[in-house]
């Protein structure tokens, strides 16, 4: 038994040191390394959205910061009021109904109209202003996640219509499957 143990022990605590090195010390330094980048990207994030509520000339308050670092994380992604609510710790849905108002009509975020039903916001890339939007590419509707995206280089094509006829807005909607899905 005592012969066994000796013989046993070393090869188990090689075993433990190979087991420490590859997997608890690489998921040690990864989680340092996320925990980091987290913060980094969680500071970015707070200017970003402090910037641009300065550009739009709306107030810092924020609940707004809050709401707009939502979309600032989703990127391209259109959210619905339950991604956001969702997303938020502590929320009024009034409030939250007209933050999402405020950023709409000055040029933060626009509809993401999808050819379903949903009622859907995202972040404005190029630069709109109050009132006055030109988010003029389309949104693709995944039929396997469910989420719709902005397709910043999927433009509107241009339209000849007959005469008498004036064009004040276009949506592109489109659905399929996103990359995601895809991989
Ligand atoms: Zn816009
Ligand atoms: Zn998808
Ligand atoms: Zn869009």
């Amino acid at each position: 038994m005592a012969q066994s143990s000796e013989v046993l022990l070393p090869q188990k605590s090689r075993f433990v040191n190979k087991f420490f090195n590859d997997y608890v010390l690489n998921a040690m330094l990864l989680q340092i390394y996320d925990l980091n980048r987290i913060k980094v990207t969680f500071v970015q994030m707070n200017t970003q959205a402090i910037e641009i509520l300065g550009k739009h000339q709306i107030r810092k308050t924020p609940f707004r910061i809050n709401v707009l670092k939502i979309f600032l994380e989703a990127e391209s992604k259109a959210l619905n009021n339950s991604d956001i609510e969702s997303a938020l710790e502590d929320y009024d849905r009034i409030t939250l109904y007209r933050t999402l108002k405020t950023f709409e009509k000055s040029g933060i975020i626009h509809q993401a109209i999808d050819g379903s039903n949903e009622s859907k916001f995202a972040l404005c890339h190029q630069d709109c202003t109050e009132h006055e939007h030109h988010d003029n590419h389309a949104h693709f509707l995944c039929i396997s996640c469910g989420e719709t995206y902005c397709l910043e280089n999927v433009i509107h094509p241009k339209f000849s219509l007959p005469a008498n006829y004036s064009l004040s807005k276009v949506h592109l909607a489109l659905s399929g499957t996103c990359a995601g899905c895809q991989a």
